[in-house]
C-alpha cells in the first residue's frame, strides 16, 4: 500500500466527520470549519498553504491525511463550451464528469459509480457492467477538480483582459448526479458527498441546485427524503411496467406503482414541488402518441415535469433516436394536457460528453452479458418503406 492510500482523504469528509477527526487531536470545531473552507472554497491542494492554521495542526494533517482527487486521464473541450474530464479511479477503471455552461448557470454532471448494475439497454454505462462504488472523496474530487480548473481559467481570463486561448472560466452553480452509475445504489457515499456539496463552509449549494437522478431505487428515495432531500430526477423512460421492465430492468424489483408512491412521499420533503421525470426518446420503442397519453395519466398521479431526452446513440445499443418531428408531436401532446415538458438540448456531441454517452471504461466484475439476456429483446422499429 502506498502512503497515500493509508491516509484519510479529507476531500470526502463531512463537517461532522472533520469535526470528529480534529476533536480527536484536541482541536476545536472551528478548526474543522477553517479546514473545510481551505479545501473546498479556496481549493487548497496541500496543507502547507493553509497558513492561518496552527503549525502543529498542519503537521497532524500532513501525517494522517491527504487531499487527493482522482487523477485526470484526459480533458476535452467541446465547441459549445462543454468540458469533459476522464478520471482514473484505479485498476483500469475511469469515470467522467462534464461541465455544461449555459447563460444563467454552469452545471457539473458527476459520476457516482465505476459502471452500473442496473444495465439499461440504452445506456453505454449500463453496457460496461459494474466495477465498484466511488468513495465520497472520489465523488467530491470531481467537483473539487473542476472548480479548480474553471476558476484558474477565470483568473487567467481576468488577467489577460481579453478572450484567452483557453475556454473562459465559469462558475459551477448546479451539480447533477447524471454521470456514470446509479447514485442511490451507492447511498452512503453519495449522501456524504451531497452533504459536502450543501455545506456553507464547502460548496454552499442550495438543495434545489443539487439533483440526484435515479432509475428508481425506492427504499433509498425514502432514505434521501429523510436524510437530505435535494432535487430529484427519476429516469422514467416508459409509461407502463411491461415496457419499463425492459428499458429500466430495476423496474422488475420496484414497479411503477411503488415508484410513483415513493415520488409522492418524496415530494413532502423535496426542495421543489415537482419531480423531474426523464424520458429518453427511442424511435419506435417508447415514442408513440399512445405512450404520451399514458404519460398524461402518470402526471395525474404525481406532480411532475417531463424532460424529454434525445437518445444519444452508441454502436452496441441497436437503438435509434426519435426524429425531431416525433419529439415535437410527443411533447405537444403533453403540453396540451397542461404538463410542463422540456426537450433536453444535446450538448458536447463532438466530444461524446452528452448524457449516456459517457465513455469512461470500467472492468466489469458482474459478467453482465450472462446476467442480462433481455438486451436482445428490445423491440427495434422496422425501417419504413
Ligand atoms: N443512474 C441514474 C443516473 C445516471 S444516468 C439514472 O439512470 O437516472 C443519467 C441520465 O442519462 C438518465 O436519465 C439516463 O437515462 C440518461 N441516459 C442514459 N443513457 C443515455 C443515452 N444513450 N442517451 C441519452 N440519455 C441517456
Ligand atoms: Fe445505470 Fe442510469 Fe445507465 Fe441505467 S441509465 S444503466 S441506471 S447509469
Amino acid at each position: 500500500m502506498t502512503e497515500t492510500t493509508e491516509k484519510i482523504n479529507v476531500l470526502g469528509l463531512t463537517a461532522t466527520e472533520l469535526t470528529d477527526l480534529v476533536g480527536r487531536w484536541g482541536g476545536k470545531p472551528f478548526r474543522a470549519r477553517q479546514l473545510m473552507r481551505w479545501l473546498h472554497q479556496r481549493s487548497a491542494g496541500s496543507f502547507d498553504v493553509m497558513t492561518d492554521l496552527a503549525r502543529d495542526f498542519r503537521r497532524q494533517l500532513e501525517q494522517h491525511c491527504c487531499i487527493v482527487a482522482p487523477p485526470v486521464q484526459t480533458e476535452q473541450f467541446s465547441s459549445d463550451g462543454t468540458r469533459k474530464w476522464l478520471f482514473d479511479v484505479g485498476n483500469n477503471n475511469a469515470v467522467e464528469a462534464v461541465f455544461i455552461p449555459e447563460d444563467d448557470r454552469g452545471t457539473l454532471c458527476i459520476s457516482s459509480q465505476a459502471g452500473c448494475t442496473v444495465a439499461c439497454p440504452f445506456c453505454s454505462t449500463g453496457y460496461q457492467g459494474f466495477n465498484r462504488n466511488l468513495s465520497a472523496a472520489e465523488i467530491v474530487g470531481q467537483l473539487w477538480h473542476a472548480k479548480r480548473v474553471l476558476e484558474a481559467n477565470l483568473d487567467s481570463a481576468r488577467i489577460a483582459g481579453t478572450a484567452a486561448s483557453e475556454p473562459p472560466g465559469r462558475v459551477i452553480t448546479n451539480v447533477v448526479f447524471m454521470g456514470m452509475g446509479e447514485p442511490l445504489l451507492n447511498y452512503d457515499n453519495v449522501l456524504a458527498a451531497v452533504r459536502i456539496l450543501l455545506d456553507d463552509n464547502a460548496y454552499g449549494l442550495s438543495r434545489r441546485r443539487v439533483t440526484v437522478s435515479t432509475s428508481g431505487v425506492v427504499p433509498f428515495i425514502d432514505r434521501l427524503a429523510q436524510d437530505c432531500p435535494v432535487a430529484l430526477a427519476v429516469s422514467l423512460h416508459a409509461p407502463n411496467d411491461t415496457l419499463r421492465d425492459r428499458l429500466v430492468p430495476l423496474n422488475r424489483k420496484y414497479p411503477l406503482k411503488e415508484l410513483l408512491d415513493a415520488c409522492n412521499r418524496y415530494l413532502q420533503h423535496a426542495p421543489r414541488d415537482f419531480i423531474t421525470f426523464e424520458y429518453i426518446m427511442l424511435d419506435g420503442v417508447n415514442d408513440t402518441d399512445q405512450h404520451a397519453r399514458e404519460l398524461i395519466q402518470i402526471a395525474r398521479q404525481v406532480r411532475c415535469k417531463y424532460n424529454l431526452i434525445p437518445f444519444n446513440p452508441f454502436p452496441q445499443s441497436g437503438l435509434r433516436r426519435s426524429s425531431a418531428a416525433r419529439v415535437r408531436l410527443f411533447s405537444q401532446i403533453l403540453v396540451d394536457a397542461g404538463i410542463v415538458t422540456t426537450v433536453r438540448k444535446t450538448r458536447g456531441d463532438d466530444i461524446a460528453a452528452a448524457c449516456g454517452q459517457l465513455a469512461g471504461e470500467v472492468k466489469d466484475r458482474t459478467r453482465i452479458e450472462e446476467r442480462l439476456p433481455h438486451r436482445a429483446t428490445i423491440p427495434i422499429k422496422q425501417e419504413h418503406a
